[in-house]
């Protein structure tokens, strides 16, 4: 069946209806018994139902099932046959908050140039930084609602969005801020994903704090005030709790500078991501695994899992990097947008499945590296370029993906009792997911 392309995907609110049904389509749950121990690479983890109706009650999942709807009265129904239905996207590394263009760079890059070599011309990271300073907030904070909306209609329900354009602590606690209001004032349209915000102060050099050591320590200096800010915002409905993350790199930040911030961040109470390993064997992954196992073995009665939530890019990861993690509970999460733009290796399915690891797939959409706000292209990616299998794809850009983001207990997996979130799309198989490159073929969007 070739794949139509539907102008807008559908966006429904299921508490504006109070009951909802969708009827016979083909379901993924992606739901299983054991989500951290078990070979991402078994289709049976997609938990694949045929000719199955969803029954949606409040907003709350009732009933996933055969025939689930057929007494159901009262209610809207949406015919699902030719469809496949699966939990809604997660987007779990994103820079969405950010001013200007980097096309420049993308043609250079194109040339033939790196991403090291454009950086040296004066591209890169502070680019982002100047337009992005030099925008009002209400510019920021729309442009940001404007990006969440697209993802949204792409399919993603949730997302993880990093500061990090900056680049000292008033600017970073600006563009936190700007985060915070813009979901602030969508709350209660329902018209925004979930967001998890995360402080990536440490992106890149500051230009007024000259070294960055002395940038690591003004950022650990501030950290009770990002704290408190982040609280001013805690009842927010669809925002998580502040985490923290570092580009632990060459030419950036080192491995100590890391450890400084992250071990910081975790005393006051937040959870760490790590950009590790991406251009060069850096420590990113080591910095992970020595901060999750120092947790482990200093902490008893305190919540120790999920703090070291995940460690993105990988590149220049080893297997042993990997099954350490793993066993850890700390996340892999795979960028293939950043391999397409930047012309790097793409990490491959094959090196995580022969070790058994399981991985996240993220759009690490930004203006320089990743100008793409599209999950489905990275997944269709990861499939086509990193050769991951078509259940790694697709758990990697949901269940797994929630694990990244600390918010496996309410997304990622179509379960019943938890929160509807799902999306539809035109097919007849869990390989036509990948009908079209950007999920032109999606039809709806339920959240
Ligand atoms: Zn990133």
């Amino acid at each position: 069946m070739p794949a139509s392309i539907s102008a807008t995907p559908e966006l429904i609110s299921a508490k504006d209806h109070e009951r909802l049904v969708i009827r016979n389509a083909l379901v993924l749950t992606m739901n299983c018994d054991n989500s951290t121990e078990v070979d991402s690479t078994s289709p049976v983890l997609l938990g694949a139902q045929k000719e199955c109706d969803i029954v949606v009650e409040g907003g709350i999942v009732k009933a996933i099932a055969p025939n689930a709807a057929a007494n159901v009265t009262g209610a809207r129904v949406i015919q699902g046959r030719g469809c496949v239905v699966m939990p809604g996207l997660i987007d779990s590394h994103t820079h969405p908050v950010f001013a200007g263009s980097r096309a420049t760079e993308t043609v250079l890059k194109a040339q033939g140039l790196s991403y090291e070599e454009v950086a040296a011309r004066g591209g890169g990271i502070v680019v982002s930084m100047r337009a992005t300073r030099a925008a009002s907030s209400n510019e920021l904070k729309s442009s940001y609602i404007q990006r969440a909306k697209q993802a949204l209609a792409r399919g993603v329900v949730a997302w993880e969005a990093k500061t990090g354009y900056g680049l000292n602590v008033e600017q970073e606690l600006r563009l936190l801020e700007c985060l915070f209001e813009a979901h602030r004032d969508e709350q209660g349209q329902g018209l925004l994903p979930f967001m998890a915000p995360t402080l990536l102060g440490p992106h890149a050099a500051s230009p007024e704090l000259h070294g960055l050591d002395n940038y690591i320590q003004a950022l650990i200096d501030a950290l009770p005030q990002f704290s408190s800010l982040a609280q001013k915002y805690s009842n927010l409905e669809k925002v998580k709790t502040l985490a923290v993350d570092v580009f632990l790199e060459r030419n950036y930040f080192t491995r100590e500078q890391a450890d400084r911030w992250l071990s910081a961040a975790l005393q006051h109470g937040m959870d760490v991501h790590v950009h590790a390993d991406e251009f060069s064997r850096s420590g990113g992954c080591e910095a992970a695994i020595a901060l999750a196992q120092k947790l482990e073995q200093t902490s008893s009665r305190t919540r120790v899992r999920g703090r070291v939530l995940s460690v993105d890019h990988l590149q220049y990861a080893t297997d042993n990097d990997l099954l350490k993690l793993q066993t850890l509970g700390v996340m892999p999460v795979v960028l293939p947008l950043t391999s397409f733009f930047s012309n790097i290796p793409y990490v491959e399915g094959r090196k995580l499945r022969s070790v058994g690891v399981r991985a996240a797939i993220a759009s690490d959409f930004n203006p320089g590296t990743a100008p793409m706000n599209s999950l489905w292209f990275a997944g269709f990616l990861a499939l086509v370029k990193g050769g991951f299998a078509v259940p790694e794809v697709l758990t990697g850009i949901t269940r797994n993906a929630a694990m990244a983001m600390g918010i496996e207990k309410s997304h990622g997996v179509l379960q019943v009792g938890l929160p509807a979130q799902m999306i539809m799309f035109e097919g007849t198989c869990p390989e036509d997911f990948f009908a079209t490159p950007t999920g032109d073929h999606l039809k709806a969007v339920i959240i």
